[in-house]
């Protein structure tokens, strides 16, 4: 607003200006008398000054044609001038159109054209780091990962793209399966990024599966600091790493560390059976049976475990029965309605050979719950009472079908474990593992599970004595799943 006023009064102020001068120079006097080659001229003073104007206008006339003439002259040379620029524009221009035109052929899933448009892009643009990019996109969704390697190792040369180039590599090493390349670049990668997520996650689960549990549990920390994992979640997964490194070191030898690592690891993670379980194995061998026994009833009191039974019984291995079952009662009465408590109950009275007991203990078990464990339990403790053996094998041979029970298995892909692994071996999933029972998948047995009764006998309730083949279904106490 104030601008244009401005600019008014301005033009305003020339038109006056001129008019004056204009009038002052015509009311002058007098003027010039040029002599030039024996021609004389008398200019008036407003020719004069009308001459003066057109010679000015003459030399910028000249100077702008002089400058042109410079400007062809350069053009023709090679440099770089307003000719060359038109041209570098238009290419310019181009060269954006086949990467914008590549970057939607990548979104809609055209490998082949991506491809083309980002090397006509590349071509154009003479800027390796946008159209790199592309091109190994292009280059991996149609399938050319020998081209996509090469891009990304090209990448690697410029500072600003050396993240993405070190990424895609690592996606590729982890494709095609080559961990150990793979760890390396994810640290390079986490050197150069710290607080990149995603980056976080895949070298903590290399560095899990390759049991770099130092390293694993650095990176944990750094993802907590970097606010990228909530604090409990932190300290669950800390302590499966510690117990990871404790495990590992336990193998070899059982050091102080080691002791260490597996307190550390129960003290984040209270109701983590294996750590529980070497924890109290470390206080055992440190001659601190009381520590081991508090361990063990805090994790028993979250989630009852065979292994826990088993721990608890290692604190005083050469007892006789009667004292260990009375020396149990500390677990035994922490969730009596527990099937893993009943369990264990039975099989502490079976091994003071007080049968009924046992049989109070396992209770209506075998009938609510059925699994292969207490259906062995119930036969070995009919055997004890003296039964028929045909009612023993009716109860085998119900076991031999029936669910195995709660098992470490992955909650991502259900794989059963043998025994707790911070990762599972199928998935790679990194503490995924819960004590719970498997969905059940149909046996695959010979024949079928139909012809069982046939082999073994019919099954009990009621327990018929017809027995076509006469098999040995001797199962002694001995032979199952026990706290020894
Ligand atoms: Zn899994």
């Amino acid at each position: 607003m104030l601008w244009s006023l401005v600019k008014i009064l301005a033009f305003v102020a020339a038109v006056m200006a001129l008019t004056f001068g204009t009038a002052w120079v015509m009311e002058l006097s007098g003027g010039a008398e040029i002599t030039v080659a024996g021609i004389e001229l008398t200019l008036s003073p407003l020719q004069l000054t009308i001459g003066f104007l057109l010679l000015l206008l003459g030399v910028w006339v000249m100077i702008y044609v002089v400058g042109l003439l410079i400007a062809v002259l350069r053009f023709i040379n090679g440099d770089e001038t307003a000719i060359s620029r038109y041209f570098t524009r238009n290419r310019e221009r181009r060269g954006i159109d086949a990467l914008g035109e590549g970057m939607m052929a990548l979104a809609s899933g055209e490998g082949a054209v991506a491809m083309a448009r980002a090397q006509r892009a590349e071509r154009l643009l003479d800027r390796p780091e946008l159209t790199n990019l592309l091109v190994a996109q292009a280059a991996e969704m149609a399938g050319d990962s020998k081209k996509a390697e090469a891009t990304y190792k090209a990448l690697l040369t410029d500072e600003r793209t050396r993240f993405v180039g070190v990424r895609g590599l690592l996606r590729q090493r982890l494709d095609a399966g080559d961990t150990e390349t793979a760890l390396k670049l994810a640290e390079k990668a986490f050197q150069l990024k710290p607080k990149h997520a995603e980056t976080q996650d895949i070298l903590l689960r290399l560095q899990a599966e390759s049991s770099d549990w130092a390293g694993a549990r650095a990176t944990l920390a750094a993802k907590l600091k970097t606010g990228t994992l909530p604090r409990d979640v932190y300290k669950r997964r800390d302590a499966v790493l510690a117990l990871g490194e404790a495990k590992g070191i336990l193998d070899e030898t059982s050091t102080i560390e080691a002791r260490e690592e597996a307190i550390e690891a129960n003290r984040l993670s209270p109701d983590l059976i294996p750590a529980a379980v070497l924890a109290a194995r470390s206080y055992v061998t440190a001659g601190n049976p009381r520590y081991a026994a508090r361990v063990l009833r805090k994790a028993w009191d979250v989630l009852p475990h065979p292994d826990l039974a088993a721990a608890f019984a290692e604190i005083e291995p050469n007892e006789d029965p009667q004292a260990r079952l009375k020396r149990f009662e500390a677990l035994t009465k922490l969730r009596p309605e527990h099937a893993e408590t009943r369990m264990l109950l039975a099989e502490l009275n079976m091994a003071c050979e007080w049968f009924p007991a046992a049989a109070r203990a396992l209770g209506d078990l075998t009938e609510v719950e059925p699994t292969a464990r207490n259906l062995t339990l119930r036969a070995a403790i009919e055997r004890g009472q003296g039964a028929d053996d045909a009612v023993v094998r009716g109860w085998l041979t119900r076991a031999l079908t029936a669910s195995r029970g709660p098992q470490w298995v992955c909650d991502k892909c259900n794989t059963v474990h043998q025994h707790w692994i911070p990762v599972c071996t199928t998935c790679h999933g990194f503490d995924t593992l819960s004590w719970r029972t498997p969905p059940r998948t149909e046996f695959a047995m010979p024949g079928g599970a139909d012809m069982l009764p046939l082999i073994v006998g019919t099954p009990a309730k009621p327990p018929a004595p017809v027995v076509l083949v006469k098999a040995t279904a001797d199962a002694t106490p001995a032979d199952k799943p026990g706290p020894n």
